[in-house]
């Protein structure tokens, strides 16, 4: 792609931000595209699979991009963890869908090699059946319990994900329903827990990001407007 179209569309999703952060999902990208991003003064990015981030962010690493803050955003099996840990510039996981992935993440960290690593508790608020993430209150309390039992951890607990439903012809309610729904489950957490810090919503795509900043989202993840 051109790189001005690249710097066109960030600016573009930019101007409607408000208080959110743009994660700009590179999952669809080839290095050189993520590196006209970058040129353009974006440093976040998204990827969804352990071996594309790899592979892009040892990239960097080489060309000493050292701005960049990597996020990962897709299914993370138990066995890829380790990899995930060592990736250069790893800045947080907004897909933590399970107690027993918390579980490895925790058994594993001695592998992470950063200062800080941010997660995410990825719930699914529109209850369909191809998505992961935490489907109840209780498997959320659980695995806040865990998180918040260990002292001296460098992994974070940060905030929720969620995704809108796809499968739906009321696109644009449904998605707005399932974003209030993390919200109000990020609001009840705060309060249950008596959290010092808010938790941060990372909710809203391509096709929905207005939707999600209008509901309160703090980072939107968005791939194909910025890179199509
Ligand atoms: C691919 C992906 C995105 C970005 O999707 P677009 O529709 O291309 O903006 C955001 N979040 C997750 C979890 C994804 O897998």
């Amino acid at each position: 792609m051109k790189k001005s179209d690249i710097a066109k569309n960030l600016a573009a999703i930019k101007k409607d931000l408000k208080s959110a952060h743009l994660i700009a999902v590179t999952k669809y990208s080839p290095v050189e595209d993520v590196v006209s991003a970058y040129q353009s003064s974006h440093y976040d990015f998204g990827e969804n699979r352990v071996a594309d981030l790899k592979e892009k962010a040892e990239y960097f690493k080489v060309q000493k991009l050292t701005k960049v803050r990597w996020h990962f955003i897709g299914h993370l099996q138990s066995n890829k963890v380790r990899e995930l840990y060592k990736i250069p510039n790893l800045y947080a996981i907004h897909s933590v869908d399970s107690l027993s992935l918390l579980e490895e993440l925790i058994k594993r960290e001695s592998d992470f090699t950063g200062p800080e690593l941010k997660l995410f508790f990825q719930v699914n608020t529109s209850h369909e059946i191809e998505k992961s993430g935490f489907e109840t209150a209780e498997e959320l309390a659980a695995a806040i319990d865990l998180l918040k039992s260990r002292t001296h951890s460098k992994l974070k607990l940060y905030g929720l994900m969620t995704m809108g439903s796809i499968r739906t012809t009321e696109f644009e309610a449904e998605a707005t329903r399932c974003f209030r729904d993390l919200k109000l489950i990020a609001e009840n957490l705060e309060k249950n827990f008596a959290l010092k810090e808010k938790l941060k919503l990372s909710m809203g795509m391509s096709q929905d990001y207005l939707l999600a900043i209008a509901a309160g989202s703090d980072f939107i993840r968005v791939g194909s407007a910025i890179f199509k």
